[in-house]
């Protein structure tokens, strides 16, 4: 049977690390402060807003939620981050995706000042990524390399598929994890026959958005196994990986929930940590 990966506890010790940091940060008169833009009344986004504010709390961050109108133009949310990019108090911006259909996502994420950029995904980030001159990751990506790292999970040589190519996940987890000398697979939905990649695969990462996708089957003995997928059946929060099935065959694997997701809010609430620190001077 194959060993949790156990995101939460991580997540937890990764949080008691960064009060430490804010504690200094505060000695020394210095306020970290995060900006949220959520725009409209996406129910899912509403939870993840909440979340993010009762653990930047904990840390010792302060959060600023600018909750917009469903019909919020693209304008109006371009004066605000150009307003927050010049406000000396704020470290972090970000947009909650998704934003509403009369906003075009990447006119938004381009506005933001790349020193501010908490979800590293404007192009200049995005670009530092794949150059391997970055100072900040997306934090889902980079808490999967973490949690790897933690696990003393060794990604030199390794043979890693990635299923889905988003630019929150997949592409940014390639990135990170060719830097850490992994050989790396990007599968997509037009990707032919996922098993014949996944079979061959050391480590198997699957952030697609499906459930069952990936089963026993399509596993070698002894894989490493990470599902970052949120999938809502029957009531019931589950990820991509028949869990049940895969586990007995895994080395390692996440469940869902307390795996990856937890993962995720915390290594953002490290990017604010990083900025602040930056824009003080301390790298
Ligand atoms: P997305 O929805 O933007 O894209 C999904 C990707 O998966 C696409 O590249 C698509 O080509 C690929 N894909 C979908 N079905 C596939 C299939 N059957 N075979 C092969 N490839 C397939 O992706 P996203 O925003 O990266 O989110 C992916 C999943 O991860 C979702 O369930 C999302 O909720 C979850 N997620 C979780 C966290 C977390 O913290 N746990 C963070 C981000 C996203």
């Amino acid at each position: 049977m194959g060993q949790i990966l156990d995101g939460k506890a991580f997540a937890n010790l990764k949080a008691d690390k960064l009060k430490e940091k804010v504690k200094k940060l505060k000695a020394d008169g210095i306020q970290p402060l995060f900006c949220v833009i959520n725009i409209g009344d996406d129910s899912a986004s509403k939870i993840y807003v909440r979340t993010k504010k009762r653990r930047a709390k904990k840390i010792g961050i302060e959060q600023k939620i600018y909750q917009l109108p469903a019909n919020e133009q693209e304008s109006d949310v371009i004066k605000l981050i150009d307003q927050l990019n010049v406000d000396p108090k704020v470290n972090g911006i970000m947009v909650q995706l998704p934003v509403p259909d009369q906003i075009d996502e990447n006119h938004l994420l381009s506005r933001i000042d790349p020193e501010k950029d908490v979800d590293g995904l404007t192009p200049a980030s995005a670009g530092r990524l794949w150059q391997g001159t970055h100072f900040v990751e997306p934090a889902t990506a980079a808490g999967i390399i973490g949690l790897l790292e933690h696990y003393q999970i060794d990604l030199d040589g390794k043979n890693m598929v990635i299923i889905g190519r988003s630019n929150i996940v997949g592409k940014p987890l390639a990135a990170l994890a060719l830097e850490k000398n992994a050989t790396v697979s990007l599968l997509h939905h037009h990707t032919q026959n996922l098993k014949e990649y996944t079979q061959k695969a050391d480590i198997i990462v699957s952030a697609a958005g499906q459930a069952n996708l990936i089963t026993a089957d399509m596993i070698k003995p002894g894989a490493v196994v990470i599902d970052v997928g949120i999938n809502h059946v029957n009531g019931h929060l589950v990820g991509d990986v028949a869990f049940d099935e895969v586990k007995d065959k895994a080395s390692w694997i996440t469940p869902v929930p307390g795996g990856v997701g937890p993962l995720t809010v915390e290594y953002l609430m490290e990017q604010v940590v990083k900025l602040t620190r930056r824009a003080n001077g301390r790298q």
